[in-house]
């Protein structure tokens, strides 16, 4: 494991807006106020989001009057590594700071040809999740779309050689559809093919604890896949693990889910945790392919990450390969997420806002 901590940013109140906090329009209407061509909006989000300059300085084909105009009027936030841990499987968990102190964290995980990025979308939750160690902070405040978009760039600056940062998962702190208008607002542009960050939307995941009165909004505003996490297959042990299915139980979520917008040949992603004595049961797994009957659906089971603070354990190995051996039997595509960095605390439901008042 090693530790970095990286230079301390400005701390002056910015009261200038952040470039970043801004749309594509949103940008080229300002211009067009100001008598700029459009295009020059094309240029500038170049400037930012392809070459990944830090500052408008940096910008050479943009007249110095246009610099000028743009220094005066907005501020150019730089994501700010407070800490970065690296594990053992060399996953990198970052510590993010935040203009307020607050800190957040993001994960950059190596596969075999690519890496995917966990991103967060909110400082702490309020989903409240029995088994997840970001609920424990409640929800601090959601994040800005600069916010969400620093985590990608600042983990761009570490990605060098041949294996590229391709995926995208919205799976870090925080419940994305909670903070839907920054979220979708960062999605544009990390999806934006001309010169914002140009992921491809089949690449870029969006994980939900089930706050289904947003899905119809996002299945029209991104084609992005998403993923519910499911981790039960009865009502009574739902909302036992996650308090939002006594809002929207089962059967309204998986009404939900069939009336999707999904691309052509795309699947939703049901992720389970597999928690001992829980909801590790053979009938467990039989139940749950009859649930997702409705659904085009494909399932990540995920053996409990065990963090302090929680009771439950992950089940034994030989209990985990016969719940997947029922799913396959039933004719259903299902992987066994293996998180990595666990030694680092970056895997799956163990990033914490604790960090964030004791180091600043
Ligand atoms: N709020 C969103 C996205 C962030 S949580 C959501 O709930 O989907 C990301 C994933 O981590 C979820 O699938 C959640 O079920 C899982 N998770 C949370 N705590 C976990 C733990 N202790 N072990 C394994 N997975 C966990
Ligand atoms: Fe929030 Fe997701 Fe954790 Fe539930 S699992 S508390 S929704 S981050």
């Amino acid at each position: 494991m090693t530790l970095t901590t990286e230079i301390i940013p400005e701390t002056l109140p910015e009261l200038k807006p952040d470039i970043k906090e801004f749309t594509r329009e949103e940008l080229t209407r300002w211009f067009h106020e100001k008598g700029i061509q459009p295009y020059r909006t094309t240029q500038i989000m170049s400037w930012i989001y392809l070459k990944r300059v830090d500052s408008f300085d940096e910008m050479t084909n943009i007249s110095k009057a246009n610099r000028k105009l743009l220094t005066e009027n907005f501020s150019f936030s730089k994501p700010y590594k407070k800490q970065i841990e690296v594990s053992a499987d060399r996953s990198k968990k970052y510590l993010f700071g935040l203009k307020d102190g607050n800190c957040i964290e993001t994960v950059l995980i190596p596969e075999k040809n690519h890496y995917t990025l966990c991103i967060s979308t909110q400082v702490g939750c309020a989903m409240g999740c029995r088994f997840c160690m970001t609920a424990k902070s409640g929800l601090i405040r959601n994040l800005t779309q600069a916010e969400i978009i620093n985590q990608v760039l600042g983990a761009l600056k570490d990605v060098t050689g041949e294996k590229q940062l391709t995926n995208i998962v919205l799976m870090g702190m925080g419940e994305p559809l909670a903070n839907y208008e920054n979220v979708i607002r960062a999605i544009h542009i990390l999806t934006d093919n001309d010169n914002g960050m140009q992921f491809s939307t089949r690449r870029v995941t969006l994980s939900t604890s089930g706050l289904i009165t947003k899905f119809d909004e996002l299945g029209r505003d991104t084609k992005i896949n998403l993923a519910i996490s499911l981790n039960a297959t009865d009502n009574h042990t739902r909302s036992m693990l996650m308090p939002i299915n006594k809002k929207y139980p089962l059967e309204q979520l998986i009404d939900a889910c069939a009336r999707y917008q999904l691309a052509p040949r795309n699947k939703i992603t049901f992720e389970y945790i597999l928690i001992q004595g829980i909801n590790d049961s053979i009938e467990d797994a039989h139940r749950l392919t009859k649930l997702l009957k409705p659904v085009k659906a494909k399932i990540n089971l995920i053996p409990f990450n065990e963090h302090a603070g929680c009771e439950f354990k992950r089940p034994e190995e030989s209990v985990i390969l016969k719940f997947q051996e029922v799913l396959h039997q039933k004719g259903y595509t299902s992987i066994i997420r293996r998180s990595k960095g666990q030694d680092i605390s970056a895997a799956c439901g163990q990033l914490s806002a604790q960090k964030s008042s004791s180091n600043t």
